[in-house]
């Protein structure tokens, strides 16, 4: 008898006809449950496991003495404004509104069709990096100390994506390692993480690529300030096949900011010297799809060294 899936769930179907070349649709309708909106999905226990799985093995290559912050998914507007971010990419940004006023003003408002529009911002905005809330709780705390400094941060990103092809999420979650010191500090924390990124894709059997990058910037100026981050290797990404070995995915990126936070924010090194700042960020939604589609919907048949990395 031919394999039946007569009686059993998509999840399960997708499961059970598992095979090491699972295209998009199938890889996403095992892992994801869609929402009625683009880029947005619950996360099945499969998945989660592997997300947790991931968390756990980038903990173990954090470097000694760095300071881990968890942040919630939204961050001060004032903040992000001043990062330079609305006017660099104003079309991914998020803002969270509310309904303002008395009981009754309230109570008219959600009784009209309109009420979305009656909306009004608030001081919070969704974060779109995990990294921004860092750099002024540091700069706070006075000049960074000699040996630089390196922060350990994760937070739920949201990105108003115009497009919601598989890895492109409006809400997804980034894990950053950041480094805060002199431009020497910042270049020698980008190199290492540069390899070690590698390394960790290795050890996870992710077959992978490094590339030159650049942000997407708003508009014709936006153009010009990609072309300028390009010419001086401010970023790179590391890519991994997902949704075409053509167009391979960016899962992480590392990226080296010169004195752009420091001239917002005033970070000095010890001796009074504009401090420099970069990060490497984990896409943690990417990172679990690439190894499914890597590796197949079934933990058990994953190779033994990554599913020992993974701890799964
Ligand atoms: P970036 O700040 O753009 O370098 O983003 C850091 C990492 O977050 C990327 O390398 C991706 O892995 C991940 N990422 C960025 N945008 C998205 C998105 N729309 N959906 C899922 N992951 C994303
Ligand atoms: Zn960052």
């Amino acid at each position: 008898m031919g394999r039946s899936f007569v009686g059993k769930g998509v999840r399960e179907q997708v499961l059970s006809s598992q095979t090491s070349e699972i295209d998009a649709d199938s890889l996403m309708r095992a892992l994801l449950v869609p929402s009625p909106v683009g880029g947005v999905y619950a996360r099945t226990g499969l998945f989660e496991t592997v997300i947790e799985g991931l968390a756990f093995f980038i903990s173990r290559h954090r470097d000694p003495g760095t300071e881990v912050l968890r942040f919630p998914p939204v961050m001060s507007r004032t903040q992000l404004e001043r990062s330079g971010y609305l006017h660099s990419f104003p079309h991914l940004l998020g803002s969270v509104s509310c309904l303002k006023g008395s009981e009754a003003t309230i109570r008219a408002v959600v009784d009209q069709p309109d009420w979305v529009e009656k909306l009004s911002a608030t001081e919070l905005v969704l974060s779109p990096a995990a990294c921004y809330p860092v750099y002024p709780m540091a700069a706070a705390r006075g000049p960074i100390p000699p040996g630089g400094l390196v922060f350990d941060v994760a937070s739920d990103c949201f990105r108003h994506e115009s497009t919601s092809e598989i890895g492109r999420f409006q809400s997804f979650r980034m894990r950053e390692f950041v480094c805060l010191g002199t431009p020497q500090q910042v270049l020698d924390f980008r190199s290492r993480w540069l390899l070690l990124g590698q390394r960790l894709a290795k050890q996870l059997g992710l077959e992978h690529q490094i590339a030159p990058a650049s942000d997407p910037f708003f508009g014709r100026g936006g153009r010009l300030a990609a072309m300028s981050q390009l010419e001086q290797s401010l970023k790179f990404e590391l890519l991994v096949a997902i949704r075409s070995e053509e167009e391979p995915t960016a899962c992480m990126s590392f990226n080296c900011h010169r004195d752009h936070f420091s001239a917002v924010w005033n970070l000095t090194t010890e001796n009074g010297d504009k401090a420099h700042t970069g990060c490497v960020a984990f896409g943690m939604d990417r990172l679990a799809l690439a190894l499914f589609k890597t590796h197949g919907l079934d933990l058990k048949k994953w190779p033994a060294g990554v599913r020992k990395n993974l701890s799964i």
